[in-house]
């Protein structure tokens, strides 16, 4: 049974990559020896390492004199904690925008590094999270913005014409639509993602970062400094090998479809296909409002806890697994990025067309 993975993270990786990954794995580049075994200061892995950081800025078509690439751990959240300290120096106070779940928590860590002060500056709290809000361009007097460019559970999203030109620094957990959405990625002067939902196995933190951002601090440890971080090639401790391999595998599965657009064009067709069926359909409902739907990951409910069970329960014996909601929100979740491909969402629609047809 051909078996379709919409879990949120970690999620899918495209099959290709996969199948690549399977041959390399014994012996890697005539090396004798695995990925998973070879130094991170030897010339292979040095390849890897800038093969990545270079296909990744051209995917999102940045100047590399202007951007450095860090592969670090830690995830997305250790990035709350991270990015102030690195970023919040001269006015110790930062703006977040309240869209989800993710944008508080990267508000509450904040608050938490001594002195620094964290302004909620606009919020969907009183949309109960169905749409985004709009991102406020008068900002003087703070270090950064924070946004949160798709709503993993909430299942909202921002398109590019949603996001200004600001003349503050502008900083994005872009985690579960990095480089499924096309965003003019030069408005953005720090765009971070932990690996797992759309680009590689858990256990790389990728950060996109304009490098006159990049200021040593010799009062942060080194493994927290940005700076020191980027001299060292994102190597001053033992990287995510593996993962940065794996993420070099996926650039070049997206390349060769044609890069972010093309990526992109696909995912706004699978996304179309899923909210076409939910709008057209009796039982199940898409509570986020039209202009704000994510493409990436799509909450849904019947409004009955017992059918919604059963659907999750009868789909993933169709195999299609992981589609349960996110516990604080319940129902469904279709977390289709990209590499899930269209077949898998046309299984779904169909399922869900059945799956009404027989429990009307
Ligand atoms: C999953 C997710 C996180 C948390 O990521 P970790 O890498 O597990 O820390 C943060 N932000 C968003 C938007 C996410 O989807």
């Amino acid at each position: 049974m051909t078996v379709y993975n919409f879990a949120a993270g970690p999620a899918m990786l495209p099959v290709e990559v996969i199948a690549q990954i399977k041959e390399d794995l014994p012996d890697y580049n005539n090396s004798g020896m695995s990925i998973m075994e070879i130094s991170h200061r030897s010339d292979l892995y040095k390849r890897v390492y800038q093969e990545t950081k270079v296909d990744m800025l051209s995917l999102m078509k940045l100047d590399p004199a202007e951007y450095d690439v860090l592969f670090l751990t830690g995830g997305a959240t250790q990035c709350f904690t991270t990015i102030p300290l690195n970023l919040a120096n001269k006015y110790h106070k930062i703006a977040v925008v309240d869209s989800g779940h993710w944008a508080q928590r990267a508000a509450e860590d904040g608050a938490k590094v001594p002195n620094l002060t964290v302004d909620i500056v606009a919020s969907a709290k009183e949309n109960n999270y169905t749409k985004v809000p709009k991102i406020p361009t008068d900002l003087s007097g703070y270090d950064y913005l924070h946004i949160t460019t798709n709503n993993t559970i909430m299942g909202t999203a921002y398109s590019n014409e949603d996001i200004p030109k600001l003349d503050i620094p502008l900083v994005a957990d872009a985690s579960s639509n990095f480089l499924g959405q096309v965003y003019d990625f030069n408005k953005f002067d720090l765009i971070y993602a932990g690996a797992q939902k759309n680009l590689a196995p858990a256990g790389l933190t990728v950060l996109v970062v304009r490098r006159k951002l990049l200021h040593k601090n010799p009062a942060l440890p080194g493994l927290f400094d940005f700076a020191v971080e980027s001299e060292k090639d994102s190597a001053l401790n033992t990287p995510p090998v593996f993962q940065v391999y794996v993420a070099g595998l996926v650039l070049k599965w997206i390349k060769k479809n044609g890069g972010v657009s093309a990526i992109a064009d696909v995912n706004h067709e699978k996304a179309r296909m899923l909210y076409q069926t939910l709008d057209n359909s009796e039982m199940f409902t898409s509570k986020v409002e039209p202009d704000s739907r994510s493409i990436m990951n799509v909450p849904f409910v019947t409004g009955n806890k017992q059918l919604d069970d059963l659907f999750i329960k009868e789909a993933a014996e169709a195999g299609l697994l992981n589609l349960k909601g996110h516990r604080l929100v319940g129902g469904m979740r279709a977390s289709i990025y990209n590499a899930m491909p269209i077949e898998g969402v046309q299984a779904l629609c169909k399922f869900i067309d059945d799956f009404e047809n027989r429990h009307a």
